[in-house]
């Protein structure tokens, strides 16, 4: 079979192999992006709730947890919210903030997969899908792969695979086989922005609760979040606790305050003073949603607020304020949003994403071991590294 021989490979046709196509094909490189999936930017697509949160107005160092905290700074201080926001205005794609500076799509997140498609095309990128990688070497100054479609050479490769997070939608954990295949070390890969699970008794009572959300302030070590949680059928979901997954580490308990503004020791004694007769679960839903106020006062078998004293009070206001659980694990890579971990970041360039000793080769987005928190930030990863990138490959 012949081998075509191409500037650029890029393994990956997601958001931060897109973004690096475009960018390097922009000064003429001939890029060649393939993915064995069969549409390009399927996790963009699903993002979001369909409506992808493209970027945060927020995104800094801070929002990213990895190996070396400062791997990030440079491919983000590189290409900014405001560049991709430019790029998302240039294409007519009208976007609102919906909070804490995470940007959305007015419409469908398909218009962002559209608009890296175009950018691709105009580039001249060629995308070649449903398409298996069989083996990829390196010989001198070359890289081959063999594929499903035939046989391709190039000067540089860059792996832009993703985590094997949602493998139903095509995620695989190939960057982390090629990255071993040339000597790179793994960061092990955990489910990350994923929902908790519970054994046992608690489980039960979450599912009680299943479909009750509300605002909360949940730790895990020192690590904070102030966000919404959701209980469900198997535990705890909704953004705080996606948020704290990301760093929670097996066996480690989270300790919740279910109202954070309000402060429960006060109410109960000017409640115990000024409604004797209200009951524990009617002063409770002042302040929680019913369901879960009635479950926390069916904790205890006190029917008005005269009948308890100090020391009840406290263990009612520490359950609400301090309720420490501890998981049974997660949900895992099923329905984790992105994977923690990867290719170790002590291997690459913090400025261009290539290997330090493997000349010409790259690691870009998700593959890599630098994981955003929820609202955004990993789409901001996804286009930062894949410009870093893909501006040193343009300019060769
Ligand atoms: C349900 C869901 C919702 C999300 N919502 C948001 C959001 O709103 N905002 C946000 O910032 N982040 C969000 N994320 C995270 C975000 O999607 C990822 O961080 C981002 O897509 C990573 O970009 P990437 O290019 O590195 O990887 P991906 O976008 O995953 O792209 C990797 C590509 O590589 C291909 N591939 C994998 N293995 C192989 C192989 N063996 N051979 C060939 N090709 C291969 C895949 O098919 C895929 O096209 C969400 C993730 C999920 C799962």
């Amino acid at each position: 079979m012949n081998t075509r021989t191409v500037d650029v490979i890029v393994i990956g046709a997601g958001a931060a192999g897109m973004m690096c196509g475009a960018v390097a094909g922009a000064t003429g490189q001939k890029v060649l992006i393939v993915d064995h999936a069969r549409a390009v930017g399927e996790k963009i697509r699903i993002s979001g709730g369909g409506r992808c949160n493209f970027t945060n107005l927020y995104c800094g160092p801070e929002n990213f947890i990895s190996g070396n905290p400062h791997f990030c700074k440079s491919a983000l201080a590189g290409y900014s919210p405001q560049d991709f926001i430019g790029l998302v205005d240039a294409h007519g794609i009208a976007w609102h903030e919906k909070k804490l500076g995470q940007l959305f799509c007015d419409g469908r997140s398909t218009q962002i997969v559209k608009m890296l498609s175009e950018a691709c095309e105009q580039a001249g990128n060629d995308i070649l899908l449903d398409t298996e990688i069989k083996r990829v070497q390196k010989d001198g100054e070359w890289f081959s792969i063999q594929t499903s479609k035939g046989d391709f050479s190039a000067k540089s490769l860059v792996v832009a695979c993703g985590g094997p997070s949602i493998p139903k939608m095509g995620a695989s954990g190939y960057g982390y086989q090629l990255a071993e295949q040339f000597g790179l070390k793994i960061i092990t890969p955990q489910a990350a922005l994923v929902p908790l699970t519970f054994n046992g008794e608690i489980k039960e009572s979450m599912r009680e609760l299943a479909g009750v959300a509300l605002p909360v302030r949940v730790k895990a070590g020192s690590i904070t979040f102030n966000e919404d949680m959701l209980f469900t059928h198997r535990g705890l979901s909704g953004p705080a606790i996606l948020q704290i997954s990301s760093y929670l580490m097996p066996g480690q308990s989270i300790t919740i305050n279910l109202a954070p503004t309000k402060d429960l020791p006060t109410l109960l004694q000017s409640g115990r003073n000024q409604k004797p007769k209200l009951s524990p679960a009617g002063l409770l839903a002042s302040i929680l949603p019913q369901r879960l106020a009635q479950q926390i006062a069916k904790e205890s078998s006190f029917i008005r607020l005269a009948d308890m004293g100090d020391a009840a009070m406290q263990i009612l206001a520490k359950r609400v304020h301090n309720w420490e659980v501890l998981p049974a694990g997660s949900e895992g890579f099923r329905t984790a949003e992105v994977t923690r971990g990867g290719v170790d970041t002590g291997a690459l360039s913090s400025k261009s994403m290539a290997v330090k000793k493997v000349p010409d080769l790259y690691f870009i987005g998700e593959v890599v071991d630098v994981t955003g928190h929820l609202g955004g930030h990993n789409f901001q990863w996804a286009w930062a590294s894949g410009v870093a990138a893909g501006r040193v490959i343009a300019r060769r």
